[in-house]
Protein backbone atom coordinates (compact mmCIF):
# COMPACT_ATOMS: atom_id res chain seq x y z
CA UNK A 1 0.00 0.00 0.00
CA UNK A 2 2.62 2.61 0.51
CA UNK A 3 4.22 1.46 -2.45
CA UNK A 4 0.49 2.54 -4.52
CA UNK A 5 0.30 5.46 -2.58
CA UNK A 6 3.90 6.61 -3.28
CA UNK A 7 3.50 6.03 -6.71
CA UNK A 8 -0.25 8.15 -7.41
CA UNK A 9 2.09 11.22 -5.11
CA UNK A 10 4.94 10.93 -7.82
CA UNK A 11 2.09 11.02 -10.42
CA UNK A 12 -0.08 13.98 -8.41
CA UNK A 13 3.70 15.91 -8.13
CA UNK A 14 3.88 15.76 -12.13
CA UNK A 15 0.54 16.57 -12.74
CA UNK A 16 1.07 19.95 -10.55
CA UNK A 17 4.11 20.73 -12.19
CA UNK A 18 1.86 20.38 -15.66
CA UNK A 19 -1.24 22.58 -14.62
CA UNK A 20 -0.55 25.57 -16.16
CA UNK A 21 -2.95 28.47 -18.09
CA UNK A 22 -4.04 26.97 -21.26
CA UNK A 23 -4.09 23.01 -20.75
CA UNK A 24 -6.62 20.86 -21.38
CA UNK A 25 -7.77 18.53 -18.32
CA UNK A 26 -7.55 15.43 -20.82
CA UNK A 27 -3.79 16.55 -21.38
CA UNK A 28 -3.48 16.17 -17.58
CA UNK A 29 -5.65 12.34 -18.04
CA UNK A 30 -2.97 11.53 -20.94
CA UNK A 31 -0.11 12.41 -18.44
CA UNK A 32 -1.65 10.22 -15.59
CA UNK A 33 -2.14 7.43 -17.76
CA UNK A 34 0.80 6.76 -19.28
CA UNK A 35 2.34 7.15 -16.11
CA UNK A 36 1.13 4.47 -14.93
CA UNK A 37 1.99 2.71 -18.17
CA UNK A 38 5.55 3.56 -16.89
CA UNK A 39 5.44 2.28 -13.15
CA UNK A 40 3.38 -0.71 -14.98
CA UNK A 41 0.46 -0.16 -12.89
CA UNK A 42 -3.30 0.12 -13.44
CA UNK A 43 -5.37 3.66 -12.55
CA UNK A 44 -7.75 2.47 -10.33
CA UNK A 45 -10.73 4.69 -11.36
CA UNK A 46 -11.42 4.03 -14.80
CA UNK A 47 -14.33 1.05 -14.89
CA UNK A 48 -14.87 1.61 -11.20
CA UNK A 49 -18.69 1.60 -11.30
CA UNK A 50 -18.36 2.38 -14.74
CA UNK A 51 -15.93 5.67 -14.47
CA UNK A 52 -14.35 6.21 -17.50
CA UNK A 53 -11.10 7.74 -16.51
CA UNK A 54 -8.20 7.62 -14.86
CA UNK A 55 -8.26 10.99 -13.09
CA UNK A 56 -11.08 12.97 -11.86
CA UNK A 57 -10.44 16.28 -12.83
CA UNK A 58 -12.88 18.98 -10.86
CA UNK A 59 -12.79 22.53 -12.29
CA UNK A 60 -13.94 25.03 -9.76
CA UNK A 61 -17.56 24.99 -8.50
CA UNK A 62 -16.98 21.39 -9.65
CA UNK A 63 -16.32 18.85 -6.18
CA UNK A 64 -15.28 15.71 -7.39
CA UNK A 65 -16.15 13.03 -10.30
CA UNK A 66 -15.38 15.32 -12.93
CA UNK A 67 -14.69 14.02 -16.34
CA UNK A 68 -11.21 15.32 -18.02
CA UNK A 69 -12.16 17.23 -21.61
CA UNK A 70 -10.24 18.56 -24.63
CA UNK A 71 -12.52 20.87 -24.10
CA UNK A 72 -12.02 22.02 -20.80
CA UNK A 73 -8.85 24.50 -20.79
CA UNK A 74 -7.72 25.89 -17.72
CA UNK A 75 -7.23 29.36 -17.28
CA UNK A 76 -5.72 31.84 -14.73
CA UNK A 77 -7.20 31.79 -11.67
CA UNK A 78 -8.98 28.42 -11.63
CA UNK A 79 -8.38 25.65 -9.48
CA UNK A 80 -8.44 21.97 -10.09
CA UNK A 81 -9.08 19.31 -7.94
CA UNK A 82 -7.32 16.06 -9.28
CA UNK A 83 -8.79 12.88 -7.41
CA UNK A 84 -6.00 10.08 -8.79
CA UNK A 85 -5.74 5.93 -7.35
CA UNK A 86 -3.30 3.21 -8.71
CA UNK A 87 -3.54 -0.56 -8.12
CA UNK A 88 -0.23 -2.05 -7.15
CA UNK A 89 0.18 -5.95 -6.63
CA UNK A 90 -3.52 -6.12 -5.63
CA UNK A 91 -3.25 -2.76 -3.42
CA UNK A 92 -4.89 0.57 -3.83
CA UNK A 93 -2.99 3.96 -3.75
CA UNK A 94 -6.30 7.06 -3.24
CA UNK A 95 -5.10 11.00 -3.05
CA UNK A 96 -6.30 14.24 -4.18
CA UNK A 97 -4.79 17.47 -4.47
CA UNK A 98 -6.83 20.90 -5.31
CA UNK A 99 -3.85 22.69 -7.50
CA UNK A 100 -3.86 26.75 -8.14
CA UNK A 101 -3.94 27.41 -12.29
CA UNK A 102 -1.66 29.99 -12.53
CA UNK A 103 -2.58 33.23 -9.96
CA UNK A 104 -5.22 32.65 -8.11
CA UNK A 105 -7.58 35.15 -5.91
CA UNK A 106 -6.72 35.72 -2.21
CA UNK A 107 -9.70 34.50 -1.30
CA UNK A 108 -9.32 31.40 -3.36
CA UNK A 109 -5.96 30.63 -1.58
CA UNK A 110 -7.46 30.40 2.06
CA UNK A 111 -9.90 27.47 0.23
CA UNK A 112 -7.19 25.48 -0.05
CA UNK A 113 -5.34 26.54 2.37
CA UNK A 114 -7.98 25.67 4.88
CA UNK A 115 -8.96 22.54 3.40
CA UNK A 116 -5.72 21.32 3.28
CA UNK A 117 -5.30 22.26 6.96
CA UNK A 118 -8.52 20.25 7.98
CA UNK A 119 -7.17 17.52 6.21
CA UNK A 120 -4.28 17.74 8.53
CA UNK A 121 -6.01 18.06 11.52
CA UNK A 122 -8.16 14.89 10.57
CA UNK A 123 -5.19 12.73 10.10
CA UNK A 124 -3.72 13.91 13.69
CA UNK A 125 -6.37 12.46 15.19
CA UNK A 126 -6.13 9.15 13.35
CA UNK A 127 -4.43 7.24 16.20
CA UNK A 128 -5.40 3.79 17.92
CA UNK A 129 -8.28 4.09 20.62
CA UNK A 130 -9.46 6.80 19.10
CA UNK A 131 -13.04 7.14 17.72
CA UNK A 132 -13.57 7.10 14.19
CA UNK A 133 -15.64 10.31 14.40
CA UNK A 134 -12.42 12.06 16.02
CA UNK A 135 -11.22 12.34 12.77
CA UNK A 136 -14.42 13.54 11.70
CA UNK A 137 -14.77 16.52 13.84
CA UNK A 138 -11.59 17.73 14.09
CA UNK A 139 -12.59 18.46 9.90
CA UNK A 140 -15.59 19.61 10.53
CA UNK A 141 -14.65 22.23 12.93
CA UNK A 142 -11.67 23.61 11.78
CA UNK A 143 -13.59 23.70 8.03
CA UNK A 144 -16.58 25.47 9.58
CA UNK A 145 -14.68 27.41 12.01
CA UNK A 146 -13.13 29.11 9.27
CA UNK A 147 -16.45 30.18 7.29
CA UNK A 148 -16.33 27.35 4.96
CA UNK A 149 -18.58 24.10 4.04
CA UNK A 150 -18.25 20.74 4.54
CA UNK A 151 -19.54 18.38 1.84
CA UNK A 152 -21.96 15.28 3.11
CA UNK A 153 -22.88 13.56 0.77
CA UNK A 154 -19.10 12.20 -0.24
CA UNK A 155 -16.54 10.73 2.29
CA UNK A 156 -13.70 8.84 2.61
CA UNK A 157 -13.55 5.72 3.32
CA UNK A 158 -11.32 2.19 4.16
CA UNK A 159 -8.60 1.11 1.66
CA UNK A 160 -6.34 -2.11 0.57
CA UNK A 161 -7.28 -4.65 -1.49
CA UNK A 162 -10.61 -2.56 -2.25
CA UNK A 163 -10.58 0.94 -3.49
CA UNK A 164 -13.42 1.70 -1.32
CA UNK A 165 -13.68 -0.53 1.86
CA UNK A 166 -15.50 -0.42 5.43
CA UNK A 167 -15.36 2.27 7.09
CA UNK A 168 -16.91 5.37 6.26
CA UNK A 169 -14.58 8.32 6.93
CA UNK A 170 -17.15 11.19 7.35
CA UNK A 171 -16.10 15.07 7.27
CA UNK A 172 -18.44 15.96 9.81
CA UNK A 173 -19.92 13.87 12.97
CA UNK A 174 -23.00 11.72 11.91
CA UNK A 175 -25.59 12.13 15.16
CA UNK A 176 -26.56 8.30 16.29
CA UNK A 177 -24.09 6.05 16.45
CA UNK A 178 -20.44 6.56 18.24
CA UNK A 179 -17.98 5.95 15.50
CA UNK A 180 -15.88 2.75 15.54
CA UNK A 181 -12.61 2.71 17.60
CA UNK A 182 -9.51 3.07 15.65
CA UNK A 183 -6.72 0.26 15.54
CA UNK A 184 -3.06 -0.36 14.56
CA UNK A 185 -3.32 -1.48 11.52
CA UNK A 186 -6.09 0.59 9.50
CA UNK A 187 -5.30 1.91 6.84
CA UNK A 188 -8.14 4.96 5.85
CA UNK A 189 -8.47 7.61 2.63
CA UNK A 190 -9.43 10.61 4.76
CA UNK A 191 -10.46 13.03 2.36
CA UNK A 192 -12.29 16.60 3.20
CA UNK A 193 -14.12 18.98 0.17
CA UNK A 194 -15.01 22.30 1.71
CA UNK A 195 -16.98 24.77 -0.34
CA UNK A 196 -16.82 28.66 -0.01
CA UNK A 197 -20.65 28.72 0.38
CA UNK A 198 -23.26 26.12 0.93
CA UNK A 199 -22.43 22.12 1.49
CA UNK A 200 -25.52 21.43 -0.92
CA UNK A 201 -24.09 19.79 -3.90
CA UNK A 202 -25.59 18.68 -7.50
CA UNK A 203 -24.87 16.22 -9.89
CA UNK A 204 -24.43 17.40 -13.78
CA UNK A 205 -26.63 15.53 -16.47
CA UNK A 206 -23.02 13.49 -17.12
CA UNK A 207 -24.45 11.52 -13.79
CA UNK A 208 -20.94 11.94 -12.57
CA UNK A 209 -19.87 15.60 -11.68
CA UNK A 210 -20.56 16.45 -8.57
CA UNK A 211 -21.01 20.63 -8.05
CA UNK A 212 -22.06 22.96 -5.09
CA UNK A 213 -25.32 23.87 -5.62
CA UNK A 214 -24.60 27.45 -5.24
CA UNK A 215 -21.99 27.29 -7.69
CA UNK A 216 -19.52 28.26 -5.25
CA UNK A 217 -15.90 26.87 -5.43
CA UNK A 218 -14.87 23.93 -3.72
CA UNK A 219 -11.39 22.22 -3.00
CA UNK A 220 -10.51 18.81 -2.30
CA UNK A 221 -7.69 17.42 -0.49
CA UNK A 222 -7.19 13.58 -0.01
CA UNK A 223 -4.35 10.79 2.21
CA UNK A 224 -4.09 7.48 2.57
CA UNK A 225 -3.12 7.41 5.96
CA UNK A 226 -2.05 4.00 8.02
CA UNK A 227 -2.45 3.85 12.01
CA UNK A 228 0.17 2.86 13.73
CA UNK A 229 1.39 2.53 17.36
CA UNK A 230 3.66 5.38 16.37
CA UNK A 231 0.80 7.46 15.39
CA UNK A 232 -0.27 8.74 12.11
CA UNK A 233 1.80 7.59 8.33
CA UNK A 234 0.81 9.37 5.14
CA UNK A 235 1.27 6.65 2.63
CA UNK A 236 0.45 8.96 -0.34
CA UNK A 237 3.17 11.11 0.11
CA UNK A 238 6.76 10.65 -2.21
MG1 LIG B 1 -9.59 9.75 -4.14
MG1 LIG C 1 -10.91 8.25 -1.77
Amino acid sequence: MREANRLVSSILDMLGKAIKPGISTMSLEDIACKACEGYGVKPAFKGYHGFPFALCCSVNEEIVHGFPSEKRILKEGDIVSIDMGVIYQGFYGDSARTYPVGKIADSTRKLLDVTRESLMRGIDKALPGNSLYDISRAVQEYAEGEGYGVVRRFVGHGIGRNLHEKPEVPNFVPSGLPGVQLRTGMVLAIEPMVTEGSHDIEILDDKWTAVTKDRKLSAHFEHTVAITSEGPQILSCS
